[in-house]
């Protein structure tokens, strides 16, 4: 059994954790110094080495809590003295308001939707809680009720987990269906009633992109449509990867401008499918090196195995999730839909499905002990 190291960083609180797991099948006594930046593992019969990247430098005379969990190795706790400087990412409204034109593609196929287009308006639907807000604050019935809150031509709206834009803008637009009777408000753009016939599908692959809202107006979610400056070239990116950086950008944007930690993943027919509860996005995963071989990687489908890479450092989000498929976890999920303020994060059900997948998969890498927190199960998402 080979030698694997895990380091894993608090940012604001300089405290590392670092497992060193496969030392049973090695002779004893095994001697192991935590130097600034490498750990050294001798053993009776072999010694080995493992480096840490450049920027990150531990505090080895602050080792202050050592214990070895049974199957797992030894559990080590100490500071940092450095650790490199954190990623920031660019809010999806900040990136269309920019002066660039942008092409959206399917994610699943990479077939144009809509071609260099340069919104003029780029703004935020009012959060679903809106008209609510409104009654209780004003004296006089809603001034706003009964009024749609639709893109015109060159406008893109943006809630949560969607854009709205124009069908004039698109490639290659949905026909009118005859079910398109009523044209939607503010407050039901996220509505649980959508039909089959309303669904925007990609014309190539035939993935559920969005749906159409109005007879001129399309909502496409932000999990299946790709959205790049017009002047790059399409960047392909494999689905799981797609929908973890997405996925991640929401709840930090969301986080930041609303203060919300709790969400419920929900599928477009309003079917609950996850609870989410996001713990920091200040969680530092280094990977070390062994000198002369190759690195111990943390991420299933991690590229930098091979042995002429060089330590990495990958900043991630650090979060709890509770699958609720089947009604389970009744109590649990009333209390976070009623009493926490919990955010509901509507998605197609099949990209829900696949972010269950994503979190279940990234929880079974983990060493086992770091898997759970109380009844709910512990996930890193990639910034
Ligand atoms: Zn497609």
């Amino acid at each position: 059994m080979d030698t694997n190291v895990r380091l894993e960083i608090r940012r604001s609180m300089q405290s590392a954790v670092l497992i060193v797991s496969g030392l049973a099948g090695k002779r004893f006594p095994i001697d192991i110094s935590v130097s600034q930046s490498s750990l050294q593992i001798q053993s009776a019969d072999d010694s080995e080495e493992f480096l840490l990247p450049q920027e990150v430098k531990l505090a080895p005379s602050t080792c202050r809590y050592v214990q070895h969990v049974s199957g797992e190795g030894l559990h080590m706790r100490l500071k940092v003295l450095s650790v490199g400087s954190a990623v920031t990412t660019t809010a999806l409204k900040d990136l269309l308001n920019t002066e660039e034109k942008f092409t959206f593609y399917c994610q699943s196929c990479g077939s144009v939707v809509l071609q260099q287009q340069q919104f003029l308006r780029v703004l935020p639907l009012p959060s679903e809680n809106w008209s609510s807000l409104v009654e209780e604050w004003c004296c006089h019935p809603d001034p706003f009720a009964n009024r749609s809150c639709l893109p015109k031509v060159n406008d893109c709206f943006l809630g949560d987990t969607f854009l709205l834009v124009n069908k004039a803008n698109i490639s290659d637009p949905p026909r009118d269906t005859n079910e398109m009777s009523s044209v939607p408000h503010c407050g039901d753009a996220n509505a649980s009633k959508s039909k089959e016939n309303t669904k925007v599908v990609c014309k190539r692959c035939k993935a559920i992109l969005g749906e159409t809202v109005s007879s001129d107006a399309v909502k496409y979610y932000i999990t299946e449509v790709m959205i790049q400056p017009s002047f790059q070239a399409y960047q392909m990116i494999s689905r799981k990867q797609f929908v973890e950086r997405i996925i991640v950008r929401l709840l930090m944007e969301l986080s930041a401008s609303r203060s919300t930690f709790r969400f419920c993943v929900q599928g477009q027919d309003g079917k609950l499918f996850l609870l989410l509860w996001l713990l920091n996005v200040d969680t530092v995963l280094v990977e070390l090196i062994k000198s002369g071989g190759v690195g111990s990687c943390f991420f299933p489908g991690s590229t930098s195995s091979d042995s002429e890479s060089t330590p990495e450092v990958q900043n991630v989000a650090r979060l709890l999730y509770m699958p609720c498929i089947n009604d389970s976890n009744k109590k649990l999920v009333d209390k976070w839909m009623n009493e926490t303020g919990a955010h509901s994060l509507t998605f197609p059900s099949g990209t829900c499905l696949e972010l269950i997948l994503l979190l279940s998969l990234n929880n079974t890498a983990l060493p086992h002990s770091l898997r759970f927190m109380n009844e709910w199960k512990v996930a890193y998402l990639k910034i």
